[in-house]
Formats: structure tokens, C-alpha cells, sequence
């Protein structure tokens, strides 16, 4: 009989890390990508002699897989999932898969909005306070290839709903959920309970002595816990105490209050402002505190972390104008926490590609707070339907050096210029840290 064969589709990040694990656990590996693998990528496929073929996939080297490891990228719907899924062989994520093969606690994230910020800030608290623990899922390495090369005792995980859709037996010790918008859609059929189902699954397995931690507000995980059977501890948090909250504000104090534990920390100490940042705050110290970590430790750490590029990051100030790059704020609500958190008159440079925006959301708060916008797009046809009425000045731009200098025009003294899109960025940059990174170019420009 043939040896187990394994095949990963996708030469990305965490296909090669897959295949890698893979390989050095003993399978025939395969691995197919469709477009082309990038240089260092094919580097490591080499050096650990794993087959591979690109821009194509050649069906007889897939079909008779064991197993298929599949890359996020690739949708369900794609010809060749669907064909595999017709002859009945199993379809993984990566996780599912590296999962099998390491005893380390599983601290994971996801949500809409908040997955990297938080992961980065549960990471370094848990790091600060001397864990042997590793950073994985959207960030980084990739986890199979941390798993394959490293032991760590923990890892923090940040989970996309693509990823979390290829799991069945991988269970999360500490699972953590920010919040659920819509999102993705056109990957679940138009059907929003599906990308929900897919959240949920960030609970699937868990046990009593497990934990979940979500923000209790959020109307759509509030819906869904009623029809649920949730295994594991909850720790909800929230601005405001329930009885049964574990993390809220009192006074203007973040109240951390577990049974174990109660930690009090001034807000105005914490070192990410803005109202979502405080749900980041509140989720990462709850996951701390349940592991243990000493109150010291994690005040100090909630302090001091630096925040992460691209979200709400603070550029420079020009002539008393502040400049902020949010260019991860792809979709409307992030804008709207983006917006919610500024304390100044904002000039606001948003636009790109527009997944079906509905502008709703934030239209009271630009009433209340733009006092101008910047469009920056190839089509801001949909920009322009919805704002205009606003009667608020307003440039149309198809460049970063414009965006800024426009902005800059716009602004005066003790005004913020912020960079929160609400779209994606690919009808102008290669991404949105592209973007991010040409933003803060130009602001150093001035
Ligand atoms: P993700 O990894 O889920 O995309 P990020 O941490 O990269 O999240 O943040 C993306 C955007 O979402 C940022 O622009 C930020 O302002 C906004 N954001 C961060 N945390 C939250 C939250 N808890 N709720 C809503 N929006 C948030």
C-alpha cells in the first residue's frame, strides 16, 4: 500500500509550512499551486525535497490524495475543492492539520475586526511575562512551519473565518471573539449565517475547562449564544457591568474580574486608545489573567505595547495637523471605531475598492466629526452618491502624494488628518500596507 499521501494546495505562507510538517512527519507530500510560487518559497521546498508543481494543477497528482491541505485563498467553490469534495476526499486547514501534531495551549482570535491588534497584544503580555510562547495563523511564520521547527509551551493564534472553516477536531483552550459584521460574504453565499456558523467555530470542541471569551454587546454572538450549547467558561466583556461581565469599565478604571483574579487598571493608562481598542484591552488582559500571568505583569504589558502598523497609527504632527494611519481599515466599521475614537476635527481620506459598502454607519459620525474628505480611488462614483449631500468640501485624488497634500490643504491647525479607507486598496496599491506605507512617505514629505 501506498504511504499516506498528503497534498497541500497553495504554495503560500502556510502551504509550504504544511507541507513542510508534512514532510517531516514522514507523508508523500505533494504540493500544487495554481499561479506562480514565490522564490523563497520554492527555496524551501527544495531543501526539504518536496514536490511541487505550479501554474496549474495537474488532477491525477490531487485526486488519489489521503488528505488535501487546503490554502485560505482558496474558496470552496473553486472546480478542483468541489471535484475532491464529489470523491469524498477530506479537506483541511492548515490549522486542523498542525494542530494534530503539538501538545502546546491553543490561544486563538478571531472576529471581524481587532484579530491582529489583539493577537499582537495577547502575545506580548504573555511574552513579557516570560512564557515560551509563539505568534501565529495571519501573522508571521506560519504555524505547521513553527510547529514543524519549534516547541513552544503556548501559541496565540489569529484565526480568518477561511481559516476556521477547515476545522473540525482542533479545539482552541482559550478562544477568544471580538465581534462579528458582515464580512467576506461573497465566499458564504451571500448568507450571513454562514460566515457566523464559521466564527463559531472558534468554540467547536471546547470544554468546561476551557474558556470563551466574547464581547457580550455584539447583537449578532448575543443571538447566537441563545441557540447555542457552549461548552466552556464564558468571560464576556463589555463597556458596562452585568452580572455575569468579566471585563468592564468603572470610573475610569478597566476591571478585570475573574475568579481567581481582580486587576484595576486606570483607562487612561492603557496604551491603545479608542473604544475599540479597549475591547482589544479588555479580551487580552481576561486571556492573561486566566492563564495566571501576575496583575504587575499584565498592567505594565497593557501599558507599554507599541501598536500595530497601519491601525490607528500615530504618523507625525505638521504644523499642529495629527496624521493617522488606519489603512487596515478595509471595511466600513472599522472606519466607524476609527472615527469614534477621534477627538479632533478630522479631514478623512477614504475610498478604494468597494466590496458593496453601505455608508450608513458612519454617517453620524461624519456629520459630527469630518469637516472634509479626501476621495482616493479609481471609481468614487459610490463615495460620491452617498457624501455628497453631506455638503462637506471634498477632492477627488488617484494618488497618495495628492491624498496627503489635499489633506493637508484642508486641515487646520489642531485638526487630524486620517487615513481610514473603509475599502480595499488594490485598484491603487499592492495592499493596504502599500498604502499605509505611502501615507506615512508623504506625511514625512511635508
Ligand atoms: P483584523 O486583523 O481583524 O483585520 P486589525 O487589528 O488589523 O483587525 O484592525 C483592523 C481595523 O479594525 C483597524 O482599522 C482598527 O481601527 C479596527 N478595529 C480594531 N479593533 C477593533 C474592534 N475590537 N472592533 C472594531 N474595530 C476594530
Amino acid at each position: 500500500m501506498n504511504a499516506h499521501r498528503i497534498v497541500v494546495l497553495g504554495g503560500g505562507e502556510s502551504g509550504v509550512g504544511s507541507a513542510v510538517l508534512a514532510k517531516l512527519k514522514g507523508f508523500d507530500v505533494f504540493l500544487s499551486d495554481k499561479s506562480e510560487i514565490k522564490p523563497q518559497y520554492k527555496e524551501y521546498l527544495d531543501r526539504y525535497e518536496i514536490e511541487w508543481e505550479e501554474k496549474c494543477h495537474t488532477k491525477s497528482l490531487i485526486v488519489n490524495a489521503n488528505e488535501i491541505i487546503k490554502s485560505p485563498g482558496i474558496p470552496d467553490k473553486a472546480p478542483l475543492i468541489v471535484k475532491l469534495k464529489q470523491l469524498g476526499v477530506p479537506v483541511i486547514s492548515e490549522i486542523e492539520f498542525a494542530g494534530r501534531y503539538t501538545n502546546a495551549k491553543m490561544i486563538c482570535i478571531t472576529g471581524s475586526n481587532g484579530k491582529t491588534t489583539t493577537t499582537m497584544l495577547v502575545y506580548h503580555i504573555l511574552k513579557n511575562a516570560g512564557l515560551n510562547v509563539g505568534l501565529a495563523g495571519n501573522v508571521g511564520q506560519s504555524f505547521a512551519y513553527q510547529v514543524a521547527t519549534q516547541s513552544f509551551d503556548y501559541y496565540v493564534l489569529e484565526l480568518s473565518s477561511f481559516q476556521q472553516d477547515g476545522m473540525s477536531e482542533f479545539k482552541a483552550d482559550i478562544a477568544i471573539l471580538l465581534n462579528i459584521t458582515p464580512d467576506h460574504l461573497d465566499r458564504y453565499d451571500y448568507q450571513f449565517q454562514k460566515y457566523i456558523d464559521s466564527k463559531f467555530r472558534i468554540t467547536q470542541n471546547q470544554k468546561e475547562g476551557d474558556a470563551f471569551i466574547y464581547w457580550e454587546n455584539d447583537p449578532v454572538i448575543k443571538l447566537e449564544l441563545e441557540k447555542r450549547n457552549i461548552q466552556s467558561t464564558l468571560y464576556p466583556f463589555a463597556l458596562e457591568r452585568t452580572e455575569k461581565t468579566a471585563a468592564f469599565i468603572e470610573k475610569d478604571e478597566l476591571i478585570i474580574r475573574t475568579i481567581k483574579t481582580l486587576l484595576t487598571m486606570p483607562t487612561a493608562e492603557l496604551a491603545l486608545q479608542g473604544m475599540h481598542n479597549t475591547y482589544n484591552s479588555m479580551a487580552a488582559g481576561l486571556t492573561a489573567s486566566i492563564m495566571n500571568v501576575r496583575k504587575e505583569s499584565i498592567r505594565q504589558s497593557l501599558q507599554d505595547f507599541q501598536g500595530v502598523e497601519h491601525r490607528l497609527e500615530y504618523v507625525a504632527t505638521v504644523k499642529n495637523i495629527t496624521f493617522i494611519n488606519d489603512s487596515k481599515a478595509t471595511n466600513v466599521n472599522s472606519c466607524w471605531y476609527a472615527l469614534q475614537s477621534m477627538k479632533s476635527p478630522v479631514v478623512l481620506i477614504l475610498g478604494g475598492t468597494d466590496k458593496g459598502n453601505d455608508y450608513t454607519e458612519i454617517e453620524e459620525l461624519v456629520s459630527t466629526k469630518v469637516k472634509g474628505f479626501v476621495f482616493l480611488g479609481v471609481d468614487n462614483a459610490p463615495l460620491h452618491e452617498f457624501f455628497d449631500c453631506k455638503l462637506k468640501p471634498c477632492v477627488d485624488v488617484t494618488t497618495m502624494e495628492d491624498a496627503v497634500n489635499a489633506a493637508y490643504n484642508m486641515a487646520d491647525a489642531g485638526d487630524t488628518v486620517l487615513l481610514s479607507p473603509c475599502c480595499a486598496s488594490f485598484d491603487l496599491f499592492a495592499n493596504y500596507e502599500d498604502r499605509g506605507k505611502q501615507f506615512k512617505v508623504n506625511v514625512r514629505r511635508l
